[in-house]
């Protein structure tokens, strides 16, 4: 197959990592690589200048477009590693040359690539193969003179990478495609031959959108990215807002879709959002922001937040703009209000660490299912849905985004939200639970709770986000959440204090602990715990932490035969940059800590490629768990990773070296580029990393050096990210939930002869979309208690992935 990869539309962040991980898949697979600048633009006017010799950048045209058999010398590994055209269209794209025949660039717009010209992509914004937004291609005409290029270059499958508008326009290339065809057979554009050739043309959608506005897939490429951006922005207006006592209305991009306005209004604290799907329900919704900004004033805010998207509206429909709501601020609650719209700076910028695992995962499926597609086969678009990369038709995925703007002009609310995935009606309603505070959810006194909250095990980002969510939500139904400071010595020694609403208020973004932690798990204290929380008349007792955790509210449910005052609902959320608690997928600062690794990673490749022949080896925390380092190199483009879990030996790093000899020799004299290999702290206690520079050093000799960094605690990141801080609200909230079902429970039950229930000692679990509370005891089976990590991870396959597209399996086996 020749595969060729566009971008269109807006431009998002991760584009660039989706068209690597295309180019470089399509390589592993046989295939030959094409990208496409400009979007359906450069289809649309495809490479005008043609060789003297027929061939135009290694593709098999000639002057009268009929194609010719492929050059030996464009085959082969030494061909698919440097076609040489990449770093040239980063220039100064229309005055570069072609390397091979010294001909100028200009006017070539679908170019044949090779593995070394997408080396570095996966940190870089935007897109860099260029974007446009092309009105030819809506016309007939357009799509059949990009379908004449198409033939000419040879090209039979496509990638597009663009939101619903250019998904649309890619179904509808594929549809006309036989007419395209006959139509340029008929005109002799084309031989007959062929139109025999390409009479079917594959094709496949990956969604990049910042707004993540697409049905059928839970994210989109740039969504999270822009989620940073937005949240950055916040954190940072938060510190003026707060010393002049203002408030701040910030617009945020979303014309059809609050994703990014409510996930910023939750991970960022604000008082109030604006969105499309959920427009105020009060008539007046002056009235009702007013109202809980007031509230929230009273209580002591000193500053205020509310977030307007691009496409809000009210009830009836009638925009709500950023400037109507500040004056409104300013006059009926007479506070100093400002606007920020913070427009294209949310599409900018270097990706987040999930918007270069996902476009990588996504690539890779795309030209999997092209390999698979047959002219029965419908086009796919790759999307992720219960953290799998899945493929859905693309046409359903679209009617079905459409279907949500068309619910939203019915003024069919509850349809536009169930329309979006579950998560984002829990995350409105848990945004209401968290800002609230209306008298109306607080239960009658016979209801209400003492809730005692403590961190355990190492910091991670997301502790504090979730205490927060933990202790509005009491708040909000009239329940006393307790803190416990420094785990269960803390408990012990009595330091607890009620929380109050607006002591957590900016918790949400602060890393670390604010209750205080430590590795304490109950052991012979368990009595003394027992009684400290009778002594305190605990209802209920919600540990936030990372395996420690887990081990505590095991004993915790086995100290229940012993001890009654253990009886009441003993609730885990997991919580450690690890992530090795077995069965949930994601633990709570995994995904800060990864976002700390890429960007120690940046900058440690930064400085390893100028010193052009740099291997460093750089090592994460993580424990007996490879999440972290194995992740980490699928999102840093690390070439290789050594984990607990598969270990390490001379004889692996015999042939890593070798590896790296050879790659260092096929570079560019003159462009060679530091690498990174990725090493988990306890992959191997002999082979430590100073061991595995020294080696890689002297084996590299003059074709490459070697360097190391221990990134160590910096990985428990600073600010956590507003995946975790999202993700901590959800949980957290679902976590208080339960403790009420099973405390309210408990007390219905006679004081004699109460019998603990199983259920009620549980860890919140994330799988696939479905949170779930598992009772402590049915996570035993799943758990590697001697090496403290979950069995068989769902990410164990990434490390070959990684390797594969860091280049050593793939050419270590072929050269
Ligand atoms: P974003 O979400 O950033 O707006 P998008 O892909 O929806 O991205 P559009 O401007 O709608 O952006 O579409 C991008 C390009 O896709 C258009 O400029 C056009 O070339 C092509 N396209 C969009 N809709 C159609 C269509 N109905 N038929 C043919 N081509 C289309």
């Amino acid at each position: 197959m020749r595969i060729a990869v566009l971008t269109s539309g807006g431009d998002s962040a991760g584009m660039n990592a989706a068209v690597r991980a295309v180019v470089k898949q399509a390589i592993v697979r046989g295939c030959e690589t094409y990208i496409v600048r400009e979007g359906y633009e450069g289809l649309v006017r495809g490479n005008l200048e043609a060789n003297d010799n027929g061939t135009a950048n290694g593709a098999n045209n000639d002057q009268s477009g009929v194609c010719t058999p492929p050059r030996p010398e464009d085959q082969g590994v030494e061909a698919n590693l440097r076609f040489g055209y990449g770093g040239l269209l980063r220039d100064g794209e229309g005055d570069s040359t072609d390397p091979t025949s010294g001909k100028s660039l200009k006017g070539r717009y679908i170019v044949r690539v090779g593995w070394d010209d997408v080396r570095g992509w996966m940190g870089e914004g935007g897109t860099i193969i260029g974007t446009a937004r092309c009105a030819a291609f809506r016309t007939i005409e357009g799509r059949t003179t990009a379908a004449h290029n198409l033939i000419k270059e040879g090209i039979n499958a496509l990638v597009v990478c663009g939101g619903d508008g250019s998904l649309t326009g890619a179904d509808k290339l594929r549809a006309e495609w036989p007419q395209l065809v006959a139509d340029l057979l008929s005109k002799g554009s084309i031989t007959a031959e062929q139109a025999e050739m390409y009479k079917h043309l594959m094709i496949v959608g990956l969604v990049g959108s910042i707004d993540n506005d697409m049905a059928m897939t839970d994210l989109t490429i740039g969504a999270p990215t822009a989620l940073h951006r937005i949240c950055e922005s916040m954190d940072n207006i938060s510190s003026t807002a707060s010393s002049h006592s203002r408030a701040f209305v910030i617009e945020v991009m979303g014309r059809y879709c609050g994703w990014l306005a409510l996930m910023a209004g939750v991970s960022g604290g604000a008082d109030f959002v604006f969105i499309p799907e959920c427009p105020p329900t009060a008539d007046s919704w002056e009235d009702e922001m007013c109202a809980v900004i007031k509230r929230h004033r009273e209580m002591g805010k000193r500053k205020t937040m509310v977030i307007v998207a691009e496409g809000a509206h009210d009830k009836n429909l009638n925009p709500i703009k950023p400037d109507k709501v500040k004056d409104i601020l300013r006059e009926r609650l007479s506070l100093d209000t400002r606007v920020t719209t913070l427009g294209h700076t949310q599409r900018g910028g270097r990706p987040c660490a999930y918007d270069r695992v996902l476009p990588t995962l996504q690539g890779v499926e795309a030209v999997n299912a092209l390999l698979e597609s047959t002219p029965e086969t419908p086009s796919y678009m790759i999307g992720i849905h219960e953290n799998k990369i899945s493929r859905v038709p693309l046409v359903e995925a679209v009617q079905q985004t459409q279907a949500v703007a068309t619910a939203i002009s019915n003024k069919d609310f509850a349809t536009a939200t169930r329309l979006r995935d579950p998560e984002f009606k829990e995350a409105f309603d848990g945004f209401l639970t968290v800002s609230s505070l209306d008298p109306v959810y607080i239960l009658p006194k016979e209801k209400h709770l003492r809730i005692a909250i403590m961190h355990i095990g190492a910091p991670a980002g997301g502790m504090n986000a979730a205490t927060r969510a933990a202790a509005r939500y009491c708040l909000a139904h009239g329940h006393t959440p307790l803190a416990v400071q420094n785990g269960f010595t803390g408990l012990m020694d009595d330091a607890i204090y009620p929380l109050t609403w607006l002591k957590v208020d900016s918790w949400m973004t602060r890393g670390g602990s604010e209750l205080g932690t430590n590795r304490n798990v109950p052991g012979e204290d368990i009595g003394n715990i027992a009684s400290h929380l009778q002594k305190h008349d605990i209802d209920g007792l919600f540990m936030i932490g990372g395996f420690e955790a887990f081990e505590a509210l095991l004993e915790l449910e086995e100290g229940r035969k012993y001890y009654p005052q253990l009886h009441i609902p003993l609730v885990h959320l997991p919580a450690t940059l690890s992530n090795n608690v077995p069965v949930t997928e994601f633990s709570l600062g995994s995904d800060t800590s990864l976002n700390a690794l890429v960007d120690a990673c940046d900058a440690i490749r930064q400085s390893a490629s100028a010193s052009r022949n740099r291997v460093f080896v750089v090592e994460t925390q993580g424990g007996m768990c490879g999440y972290l380092a194995t992740m980490g190199a699928l999102a840093t483009g690390a070439v290789i990773v050594y984990t607990p879990e598969v270990g390490m030996n001379l004889h692996m790093l015999r042939s890593d070296s070798k590896f790296l000899q050879r790659r260092y020799e096929l570079d560019e004299k003159g462009k060679a580029e530091g690498r990174l290999v990725i090493k988990s702290e306890k992959a191997s206690n002999v082979f430590s990393v100073d061991v595995i520079t020294k080696i890689l050093r002297e084996e590299g000799g003059k074709l490459f050096d070697a360097r190391y960094a221990s990134l160590g605690h910096t990985l428990q990141g600073g600010i956590p990210s507003p995946i975790d801080r999202a993700r901590a609200v959800r949980l957290s909230l679902k976590c208080m939930a339960f403790i009420e079902e099973h405390a309210w429970a408990l007390r219905d039950q006679p004081a004699k002869g109460r019998k603990p229930n199983p259920k009620s000692a549980a860890v919140i679990t994330i799988t696939g979309s479905s949170v779930n509370l598992t009772p402590v005891k049915e996570m035993v089976e799943h758990a590697d208690m001697k090496n403290r990590r979950g069995v068989d991870p769902w990410w164990a396959d990434y490390k070959q992935l990684a390797e594969i597209l860091g280049s050593k399996n793939y050419f270590a086996g072929k050269l």
